[in-house]
């Protein structure tokens, strides 16, 4: 039996800020989605789930309608209207936040809701896993994904297991421009690492087995491309199918075991370690350290048990240890990069860029002709153009294009037994 498993998300509002919905939100999502479930089988669903992780909201349904399904999406975006009304009542934060267009259109995908979704010939005892994040972006799952479906070091089932051993197809979406590319593993490992290096621009969104069977489908949406503008970081969601010819139950889990540095937490401007947390966690105000939670279902005819709290048994409490102390220790370095993320990826963008106006309304042309050469090629990864009069908005710029400054030669040349070190010209050049 074909049977379609819909994840979709969204912020719509949070208790005294970005923590987690409140229990009127949650059961106004309850009381639109739960009628459409029938034991029957004659409803739109057969079965739901319903939860959050931080301020997002997800609702888990399972059907035979088919990916990207009219009635399936419109009454994930009825639900979360109805709770961005009661956000509004009870004064939540960020009520309808992630709401970004006036009404339904076909599909939630480009209107802010996250969507994951998967289709697929159920087997006689499905197992799958929603992983489910907060205060971070789509490409905070590339580096667990990357140990699940690469990395022999994380996955010994990749060796073992006949099917994995084969490698899988990774599909890369490159969520600036759109696109998407098919990456064969292994042939195009060195391809794929080479896309993972930048989690703000190139996500993962699905993995095949090289016979087209879905493993994994995740949300990739990024909010400002849909407003225009940073509206909230575009927290992930992503389906996993375990166990048989898919990676362990247990395998998938563990690439969240080193939590990684991920972009977003507060003000979505930061970068912290991924917090593997606990189904139903509001988000941490230590900084809103980004957390991820884990709903390990088994499904028969599209009927759901579960979810098992992934990450709730006390292993986990370790992993979250470790995870502070990297908080910690990134945060101990306050505004500076990285601890920050680059001006294109800042969430407050404006209040930047009105800084930087200031900034560049100070500027003044250094006087010395060689020293203003130095200057002339900006490798500024912004851009920047300190000798113009007016002040320049930095442009986001493709990461390839992204030179990291490195430090050029010294003006002033190492001194050697066959020549003597020359004076340096001017005072001014070796300050
Ligand atoms: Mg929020
Ligand atoms: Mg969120």
């Amino acid at each position: 039996m074909k049977i379609t498993v819909s994840v979709i998300k969204a912020d719509v509002g949070g208790i005294g800020g970005h923590t987690r919905p409140s229990d009127g939100l949650l059961n106004a999502v309850k009381n639109i989605v739960k009628p459409q479930v029938r034991n029957d089988g004659k409803g739109l669903l057969i079965d739901h789930y319903i939860g959050y992780c931080g301020d997002d909201i997800h609702i888990i349904m399972t059907h035979t309608k088919g990916v990207d399904n009219k009635e399936v999406h419109q009454l994930a975006w009825k639900a979360f209207e109805a709770a961005t009304q009661v956000a509004k009542n009870e004064g939540l934060y960020g009520a309808g936040q992630d709401l970004l267009k006036d009404s339904f259109s076909g599909n939630v995908k480009g209107m802010g809701p996250g969507v994951a979704e998967m289709q697929f010939e159920e087997r006689p005892n499905e197992a799958f896993t929603i992983y489910a994040a907060d205060k971070t972006e789509p490409g905070a799952f590339n580096y667990p994904f990357y140990r699940m479906f690469v990395d022999t070091l994380s996955n010994t089932g990749l060796i073992v297991n006949q099917n994995l051993a084969k490698g899988v197809r990774i599909t890369v979406m490159d969520v600036e421009k759109g696109k998407t590319a098919q990456l064969n593993m292994w042939e195009d490992k060195p391809t794929l690492e080479a896309a993972l290096m930048y989690p703000g621009r190139y996500v993962v969104s699905a993995v095949h087995t090289k016979d087209n069977l879905p493993i994994l489908a995740a949300s990739t949406d990024r909010l400002h491309n849909i407003a225009g503008k940073y509206v909230g970081k575009d927290d992930p969601i992503c389906i996993v199918r375990t166990q048989k010819d898919f990676p362990a139950t247990e395998e998938a889990g563990a690439a969240f075991s080193n939590p990684h540095y991920v972009a977003g937490n507060t003000r979505g401007s930061h970068h912290m370690p991924l917090m593997p947390v606990k189904i139903n966690s509001p988000a941490s105000i230590n900084f809103a350290i980004p957390i991820v939670s884990s709903l390990v279902f088994s499904m028969h005819n599209g009927k759901l048990v579960g979810p098992v709290d992934g990450f709730g048994s006390v292993d986990w409490d370790y992993i979250r240890t470790i995870a502070v102390k990297r908080a910690i220790a990134m945060r101990s370095q306050g505004f500076v990069h990285p601890a920050t993320l680059v001006p294109s990826e800042l969430e407050y963008a404006e209040g930047y860029r009105a800084r930087m106006s200031v900034l560049w309304s100070k500027m003044r042309p250094i006087p010395s002709d060689n020293a203003t050469k130095q200057f002339q090629k900006p490798n500024h990864p912004q851009q920047h153009k300190p000798n113009q009069s007016k002040p320049q908005h930095p442009k986001p710029i493709h990461p390839q294009q992204h030179k990291p400054s490195l430090p050029k030669p010294a003006q002033t040349k190492e001194p050697t037994k066959s020549k003597p070190a020359e004076k340096p010209k001017t005072e001014k050049q070796t300050k």
